[in-house]
């Protein structure tokens, strides 16, 4: 099947499942996760109308972003290091994986330089799985989340999560219900926080993300086929 058929198709069951939750049709964004596939791939989900691209790796991206048509958004979506953080703010126009206050003041650093804001999502380690990245839900988050907020130069435009790996839908419920509750009280908290938006949703869950409430879903396998 195409990229373009497959996008029609998982663009409908979107919306289909919008429509159920009594949501407006298109009102989530499609993130493609384009890591290690070729560019050729990436143009032809280009042609279908598809702006928005994740790649996991700041290399990967630094020889996509030249090859396709100036606007072309990518976002990163992997844990990012420091080394490979300048590179970053010049090729993303967002980063989804802020992981630890050290690397958003580095993002920070350099877009100072850059004289750009870059929009980030705050990585949250869910589940507390010692395998992921991502922030663990501690008092220390909260201070750290506090120092994030008067960076000049970092924009949050909200929370990012990897659902849990299981196969239970409870499960996986559960872990995106957390994220959007602490969403919620991160803005009651933080009256100069208005980020709005969760990143929340896979290939194998965005139709339980999308029932929670997310509003960026970030699929690559369902468009762009096995890896
Ligand atoms: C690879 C990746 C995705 C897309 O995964 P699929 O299961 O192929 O849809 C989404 N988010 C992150 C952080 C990823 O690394």
């Amino acid at each position: 099947m195409s990229i373009e058929k497959k996008l029609s198709i998982l663009k409908a069951e979107i919306n289909e499942l919008l429509i159920k939750e009594g949501r407006l049709k298109d009102s989530v964004e499609i993130l493609a996760v384009s890591k290690t596939k070729p560019i050729e791939m990436l143009q032809e989900a280009y042609r279908s109308g598809q702006r928005l691209f994740g790649e996991n790796r700041v290399n990967e991206a630094e020889l996509k972003a030249p090859q396709m048509p100036e606007d072309t958004i990518f976002h990163m979506v992997g844990h990012l290091q420091s080394n490979k953080v300048k590179k970053a703010c010049s090729y993303f126009s967002c980063i989804e994986s802020v992981d630890s206050l050290k690397i958003a003041k580095k993002i920070n650093t350099c877009c100072i330089e850059l004289n750009k804001v870059m929009d980030v999502y705050i990585d949250i380690n869910i589940v507390n799985d010692q395998n992921k990245s991502g922030f663990l839900v501690t008092e220390q988050f909260y201070s750290d989340f506090e120092e994030m907020l008067k960076l000049t130069n970092i924009n949050i435009l909200g929370l990012m999560c990897i659902g849990a790996y299981v196969t239970d839908k409870d499960i996986i419920r559960n872990s995106f219900e957390d994220l959007k509750k602490l969403l919620k009280y991160l803005k009651g908290k933080y009256p100069t926080f208005n980020g709005d938006k969760l990143s929340m949703g896979m290939s194998g869950d965005y139709d339980i993300a999308i029932s929670v409430g997310t509003t960026h879903v970030r699929i690559g396998s369902t468009i762009f086929g096995k890896r």
